[in-house]
């Protein structure tokens, strides 16, 4: 097997690979695939509601919260939640923090203003910026939890006057949360979740309701509450996946176990970028991301041979973005510590071969 640091889709645990194809072939032993099974049928909604439940169990989902599988990725929730939440004339308050919450503002400005409370454009968002001040008059707070692109990641949220909409594609489960700290949740399932496909949210229902907008059903929060995920066939694949991931996770311990972990890899990863004298970090030490590490080498010369070099050693996935360059390494939760040690290895074979 490979070393897979991706960061999207991202590495799912072997086992979940195993036990998804033998849902493949025949699911539980029905005789049928997952992949042909009615939506409708004792064996899918079973499988739904474990997902739901999961969900619930692990996160710690209060009260007054729904929990919704979705189609369309968080780009699609980028949408839907101004749709939703920003009555006409509203505004929503954003935090730019890189490309997804770029493409997040871009879209609520077709449903009103947009006010951004502070930036970190002007250094590639190579930090959080935390000195701002939530309107209260917003509608609500956007901010996205996990910098994927750029390695940043929130180590804290704000206290907000308004609900908090929090983009957590590439951090969700990985780190324990405050459900109760916000109004929205969503994410896309390709990192610590499950296949692309489908996008998990989180919804506190009394929020909902409120914006006097008129919304096509497949984009309305509450019409999807009220179907349970199944206004329409969900993705049934993706949803069984999920939930399969999910009880990876609770078999291991839970968030707070996996949490442990990611700080572990973390910890070991950036220490050697650290000490290491061919490699440094890009982003703010105390904004560096537990998902997705981002470095570059002192000398832009030596970054295709380690590529190379890491290649060898079965380490895929490890190019930086290409609006950062460099490296990223992206350890989600099914990327076990010794395959950073795999890669730490590298960097200093690599180093000891250039003194
Ligand atoms: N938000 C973040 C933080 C992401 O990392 C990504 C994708 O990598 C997206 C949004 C877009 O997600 P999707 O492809 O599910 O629309």
């Amino acid at each position: 097997m490979k070393h897979n640091f991706g960061a999207g889709p991202g590495i799912l645990p072997h086992e979940v690979l195993k036990q998804a194809a033998a849902g493949v072939l025949d699911l539980n032993g029905i005789g049928l695939s997952i992949l042909e099974i009615s939506h409708r049928s004792a064996e899918f909604e079973a499988i739904l509601d474990e997902a739901v439940k999961l969900v619930k169990e692990l996160l710690e989902v209060p009260e007054g919260y729904s929990v919704l599988f979705l189609q369309g990725g968080a780009s699609t929730q980028f949408a839907l939640a101004p749709y939703n939440l920003l009555p006409e004339g509203g505004k929503a308050a954003y935090l730019e923090t890189g490309v997804w919450a770029n493409k997040a503002m871009k879209e609520a400005k077709f449903f009103g203003e947009v006010q951004v409370v502070a930036s970190s454009k002007e250094s590639n968002f190579t930090y959080i910026p935390k000195d701002f001040v939530i309107p209260a008059d917003a509608a609500y707070f956007h901010i996205t939890s996990n910098n994927t692109i750029y390695g940043t990641q929130s180590q804290s949220f704000p206290k907000s006057p308004v609900p908090v909409v929090c983009d957590m594609s590439s951090d969700i489960f990985s780190r324990k949360i405050n459900v109760a700290d916000f109004g929205l949740i969503y994410a896309g399932a390709q990192k610590n979740m499950g296949p692309a496909g489908t996008t998990l949210v989180i919804v506190k229902d009394d929020i909902l309701g409120k914006s006097g907008r008129k919304i096509p059903a497949m984009f309305n929060y509450q019409v999807q509450i009220e179907g349970g995920s199944m206004y329409n066939t969900p993705p049934c694949f993706a949803i069984y996946v999920s939930m399969l991931t999910l009880n990876w996770l609770k078999s291991k311990g839970g968030v707070a176990a996996i949490e442990a972990e990611n700080i572990a890899k973390a910890k070991v990863l950036y220490g050697e970028i650290d000490r290491n004298p061919l490699f440094k970090g890009v982003c703010a030490v105390e904004d560096r991301s537990h998902m997705n590490v981002c470095f570059v080498m002192e000398n832009p010369e030596h970054e295709k041979p380690f590529l190379k070099l890491a290649e060898e050693k079965g380490i895929v996935g490890i190019k930086g973005h290409r609006s950062v360059g460099g490296f990223r390494a992206s350890i989600y939760n099914a990327l076990p510590i010794t395959s950073v040690y795999v890669l730490i290895d590298a960097m200093q074979e690599f180093a000891e071969k250039n003194k």
